[in-house]
């Protein structure tokens, strides 16, 4: 029952999040499968890293979120997986739901892994590598298990996209889906735009 606990948490007579399908089985050809990142204003503002394995999007909470910076290594916290429909989910989250708050379609694209391991392999190691091709996120990155089944670590790899100078999370704000801000989505979708407006740049 791999979506069992993202279905427990929520209710979805009051959640617009998608139920998830059954997983199943999505060739995106050539090794390369699906990720996103989602900026969440919940609780706290947070990014939801995703990879695609096995029918699901494997999911990170990244509170700080990425950074192309290579000595910047972010909190992950590994959070239940996610249907592999999630991915082009973006609105608003009734308030005292599950995450209540507003979601955006912060990056998208595809990944590989970067050595032949499978990814349940490298999952359990605690130690995947890979190449993003995301209109926002590109070149090698790697998460990092570094206490307990949860607590990883997300950071660049040295390569030609890595960056001190450039803080993506500040200079690229908006959704790559809609180009909207946290507040426009909030506003649109019926939420707390004040709220969401905390998530985005002043
Ligand atoms: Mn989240």
């Amino acid at each position: 029952m791999p979506l069992a606990e993202y279905r427990k948490k929520r209710r979805f007579t009051k959640t617009p999040e998608p139920k998830g399908s059954a997983p199943a089985r999505r060739q995106t050809g050539g090794g390369r499968r699906l990720f996103v990142v989602q900026k969440h204003r919940a609780t706290a503002l947070h990014y939801d890293f995703r990879l695609e394995a096995n029918g699901v999007l494997v999911s990170w909470a990244v509170p700080k979120g990425p950074s192309l910076d290579p000595s910047q290594k972010r909190l992950a916290m590994a959070v239940e997986d996610h249907p592999l429909d999630y991915a082009r989910f973006e609105g608003t989250i009734p308030e005292g739901e599950y995450g209540g708050g507003t979601v955006m379609v912060w990056d998208i694209g595809t990944y590989e892994l970067e050595d032949d391991e499978d990814f349940a392999t490298a999952y359990k190691k605690g130690r995947l590598t890979f190449t993003l091709r995301g209109k926002k996120l590109k070149g090698t990155w790697s998460l990092i298990r570094t206490r307990g089944p949860r607590q990883w670590l997300l950071f660049k790899r040295t390569d030609r996209y890595a960056s001190k100078a450039v803080d993506i999370i500040e200079e690229k704000p908006r959704s790559v889906l809609t180009r909207r801000l946290l507040a426009d989505i909030a506003r649109q979708g019926g939420g707390d735009v004040e709220k969401a407006a905390t998530g985005d740049p002043r």
